[in-house]
């Protein structure tokens, strides 16, 4: 089968399956596993944090505030968790904010992993150069099998300005992290550029970002996932709760309520 082929046949069945496509399913259709596709794992660590796994083994962290988040398990607070097998070929920052940065130079330095992010924060880490990774809206970073298009955010950033990013993957797939935003008329090309499958979406509102009402009105608006994992929420007095989350997005079957620590594959 050519990989065109291939390409549109998961396209097709994507569109057939539920929001999630679980390891322990059974092989779908007369092709058998031939069919399937090739899982993406996320694992969320806790507020905007994940590690994402790609099918061919790259491994990426993004926002990674473990040390310091109330929601993260003691397990995944331990950072010599992510210097050994665990290690991340990037670590990926959207902006300057504790919340999103706080433990990116400790592994990085630990790891040697790669570090991607706006140009003036990831310039003010103070890292070797081969592992700083400057970057702003319009770029795109190879790493491993995954492409990583760096998108605008509404937010603020001291360095820097905040960004979000996709993450592009071998079948076409992709996966949205929003970092903290507003919600934007520009994620209408967000959509039209990377058409994103899966969104890791921030709706934690309080004074700093789009709750999940504006939240679920921008996948609304402008998007067409077929799943949608709200973040950054819950983790402090003043964001959104879980059962406010949960009604803002009451009925739609997109919505993969996750809890920190937990990994699922899509
Ligand atoms: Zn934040």
């Amino acid at each position: 089968m050519s990989t065109a082929l291939t390409i549109l046949r998961r396209a097709a069945l994507a569109a057939l399956l539920p929001a999630f496509v679980a390891t322990t399913t059974a092989p779908l259709g007369a092709q058998g596993t031939a069919a399937r596709h090739s899982d993406i794992s996320v694992h969320w660590l806790g507020h905007a944090a994940f590690e994402v796994v790609s099918a061919g083994g790259t491994r990426m962290l993004i926002d990674p505030f473990l040390t310091g988040n109330p929601t993260t398990p003691d397990s995944l607070k331990k950072l010599t968790r992510y210097s050994g097998a665990l290690k991340p070929a990037a670590i990926l920052v959207s902006h300057s904010h504790f919340d999103h940065v706080q433990d990116a130079k400790a592994i990085a330095t630990s790891s040697g992993a790669k570090v991607i992010g706006p140009y003036e924060l990831v310039a003010s880490l103070g890292l070797p150069e081969a592992q700083a990774v400057g970057a702003s809206p319009g770029g795109s970073i190879k790493v491993g099998d995954v492409t990583v298009h760096v998108v605008p955010a509404m937010h603020s950033s001291e360095p820097g300005r905040p960004v979000g990013f996709v993450l592009e993957f071998a079948d076409g797939r992709s996966i949205y992290h929003t970092g903290d935003t507003w919600l934007f008329g520009d994620m209408s090309l967000i959509q039209e550029l990377y058409h994103p499958s899966i969104i890791l979406l921030c709706v934690g509102g309080g004074p700093y970002t789009e709750d999940p009402k504006s939240a679920a009105l921008a996948v609304r608006k402008y998007f067409h996932p077929t799943t949608i994992v709200p973040m950054h929420y819950a983790t402090f007095p003043g964001l959104a709760t879980a059962a406010e989350v949960r009604a803002a997005f009451a009925g739609d079957k997109r919505v993969v309520i996750m809890t920190p620590g937990q990994t699922r594959q899509f």
